[in-house]
């Protein structure tokens, strides 16, 4: 008989807790031959997420939870999930519905009898989501695929179902500054896709902000791609080409107001540069802190860890 492993991330999530236990158990019940054990990550709540899932587990033995000692970050409690899931398939799931649960049986039924290593959901509209948020999402992910050469699509999230295999290569990266959809791609395996609609979360309200969304996708980027020194040296190379030709016309003609905005340009350019590296340099100096990804308060399961 398999074992299923639902990982759960839980940031406030009271409002719609008791729908999404509902529903899930639902399904998972219903595929054959398997047994399951759903894994609540409390990620630092502060309304009554911990209090439902303590209860979810008290009624349910297949429901554990694991409490972190402060809000780590949806990967941190991605993380832990697949550390400490015992099942010989695992999946990751937001728990407001938005990743809808009768795609499970599918996904499992592709695992088993198509030997794909991962089936993965993937949207194929951005309904009730805000024009702006659609439209930056859909430029970040263009900008991230030609940067790292890696397949990041817009729509792919982190709803899917993989095998033993393919966990236990995830859990070998073990890197601080962790960027989930690019160590997916980064493991390979033979993915299959499911395509959904999306819908609005089923309560409660989303996590990100507009500048969450925006350090994730800088997080995405450089942790995954060097591209951006290698465009700041290009961009150095052209300027000083330019400033070349414009020192030898400004020696005959003297034009200052321009030469005063050039300069002003110029050192913009070096400042976003000089950033550039920081990024790099502050991701190097939290991965040598070797610090936890994550900190357990409380749990009712046995830490694989
Ligand atoms: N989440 C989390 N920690 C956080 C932010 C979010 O565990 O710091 C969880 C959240 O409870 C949900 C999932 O991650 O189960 C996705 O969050 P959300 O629905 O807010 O994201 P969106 O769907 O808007 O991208
Ligand atoms: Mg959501």
């Amino acid at each position: 008989m398999d074992k299923i492993s639902v990982i759960v991330p839980c940031f406030n999530e009271e409002d719609v807790l008791p729908l999404f236990y509902q529903e899930v158990t639902k399904v998972l019940e219903s595929i054959e031959n398997t047994t399951y054990e759903l894994l609540f990550i409390n990620d630092g709540s502060s309304d009554h997420t911990e209090d439902l899932i303590k209860l979810m587990a008290h009624k349910n033995k297949q429901c554990f939870y694991y409490s972190f000692s402060r809000n780590f970050g949806k990967e941190a409690a991605m993380y832990a999930g697949l550390e400490n899931a015992t099942g010989d398939y695992v999946v990751i799931m937001d728990a407001d519905l938005q990743h809808p649960p009768y795609l499970l049986k599918e996904m499992y039924r592709s695992l088993k009898e198509e030997n794909y290593d991962c089936c993965a959901g993937k949207r194929i509209d951005r309904t009730g989501e805000g024009k702006l948020r659609n439209f930056l999402s859909h430029s970040f992910y263009k900008v991230i695929q030609t940067l790292t050469k890696m397949d990041m699509d817009d729509g792919a999230g982190d709803f899917r179902m993989m095998t033993r295999q393919m966990v236990d290569a995830i859990l070998e990266l073990k890197e601080y500054n962790r960027y989930m959809k690019g160590l997916f791609s980064f493991v390979g395996f033979n993915t299959k896709w499911l395509e959904f609609h999306n819908v609005e979360r089923q309560g409660g309200n989303t996590k990100w902000s507009f500048k969450s969304l925006f350090s994730y996708a800088f997080k995405g980027i450089f942790s995954f791609s060097s591209t951006p020194i290698t465009i700041a040296g290009v961009i150095g190379g052209i300027l000083i080409g330019i400033s070349l030709i414009t020192s030898l016309y400004s020696s005959f003609v003297h034009p200052i107001s321009y030469l005063t905005s050039l300069v002003l340009f110029l050192s913009g350019i070096q400042l976003i540069f000089v950033s550039i590296l920081g990024q790099y340099c502050s991701s190097c100096y939290f991965e040598a802190k070797q610090r936890p990804i994550y900190i357990i308060k409380n749990t009712n399961k046995k830490l694989r860890s």
